[in-house]
């Protein structure tokens, strides 16, 4: 059959602007490449005193293998047999794929800042509550989709995510530790989840519950289908603080339960099956040695080592990455805005460019 010249038009421009509807962002509190890549660190076997393992024979029978391979396996099974392998994950130094940040502070705030603005922005220096002038990549992708200011959402256990999120307190709906969802968009379960979550006690007061913060996406997700939506999970970075080792593994295995749900959900939803992108990422990494594992602060070596990654119809599914171009904290806003079919130099022509191989089409050129 014949297609006429104006159909074949369109139909190139329809594949040249292929675009995730939608794109979800999740973000892990300070995991270290080390955990994500090979699983229980062997540094933190033997030694008790500087992991804090309650019961060495416990966390060792449920997270100690061989290989790194086994290992990363038996701590976030989902995560590395099902979701990597359909998309790619960057960041593993032992295999020449290195992902760092680009600011000066290696903690949260400037951080999720690099993260969402596509650059280390020079005031964000501290992790006080406060929020910026600094235009995100959410509100930037509502403004150019058109969206309504419910179908760009963040939720997350830490107030810093809330003002982390937009430059404006209206940019659209966002949620700190222990707010509820407003009025307008609150159902019943949402009421419960959020009350639930101000009951749970946390061992520092600053952040919620990730299970409950989860649970309240969920119930936004399947309630008001946004099409951005930023999931900002903390209790690991408490965890390492904490300097309790086995209990930042347990946390690793339940937030990969987390994920195994949270694909289910986006996979059982009309709007969102086989169109949507997930993103997973880091604020920043921690030291390496024993002693620095639970620390993290500008000048601790590793601490700037973080990793990246995207899962969604536009990527190709190579699963781990070995020996990839160097890729920044900074490069995640631009790879968000293309998977939704934008272009990050309109929101800053500075910023960091889209990750080159978490598409398809990249990775089908370079062949
Ligand atoms: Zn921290």
């Amino acid at each position: 059959m014949r297609i006429p010249g104006a159909l074949a038009l369109l139909l190139i421009a329809a594949a040249s602007s292929a675009a995730s509807d939608n794109v979800i962002l999740i973000t892990l509190d300070g995991v270290r490449i080390q955990e994500l890549f090979s699983g229980f660190d062997p540094e933190l076997l033997d030694r008790a005193d500087d992991s804090g393992i309650y019961d060495p024979e416990v966390t060792r029978g449920r997270y100690w293998r061989e290989s790194p391979e086994e290992r990363r396996e038996a701590l976030m099974p989902f995560f590395w047999k099902t979701l990597a392998p359909m998309g790619v994950v960057l960041g593993n130094k032992a295999k020449g794929s290195r992902v760092t940040v680009r600011n000066q502070h290696w903690f949260s705030y400037p951080g999720y800042s690099e993260i969402l603005t596509g650059r280390p922005q020079p005031d964000v220096e501290s992790n006080d509550i406060v929020r910026y002038p600094h235009v995100t990549v959410l509100e930037h992708a509502r403004r150019k989709l058109g969206l309504e200011t419910k179908e760009v959402v963040q939720i997350g256990s830490w107030d810093g995510f809330e003002v982390a999120a937009a430059s404006r307190d209206d940019a659209f709906f966002m949620s700190g530790a222990y707010d509820f969802v407003s009025p307008e968009l609150a159902t019943p379960e949402m009421d419960r989840i959020a009350g639930l979550r101000r009951r749970v006690m946390q061992l520092w007061e600053e952040s919620s519950n990730d299970v409950l913060t989860f649970e309240l996406a969920r119930a936004y997700l399947r309630e008001h289908r946004p099409r951005v939506m930023w999931l900002g999970l903390g209790q690991s970075d408490d965890w390492a603080h904490a300097r309790r080792y086995d209990r930042l593994l347990d946390y690793l295995h339940l937030a990969d339960e987390l994920l195994k749900d949270l694909w289910e959900t986006v996979q059982s939803l009309e709007t969102h099956r086989d169109r949507t992108t997930l993103v997973l990422t880091t604020d920043h990494g921690r030291g390496v040695t024993p002693r620095d594992w639970a620390d993290h602060d500008f000048g601790i070596e590793g601490c700037q080592d973080i990793w990246v990654a995207v899962i969604g119809p536009e990527t190709p599914d190579f699963g781990e990455l070995s020996d990839t171009a160097p890729v920044h904290q900074s490069d995640v806003a631009a790879t968000i805005l293309k998977l939704l079919g934008l272009d990050y130099r309109e929101l800053d022509p500075e910023a960091g460019p889209p990750i080159d191989a978490a598409f398809r089409e990249s990775a089908e050129r370079a062949k």
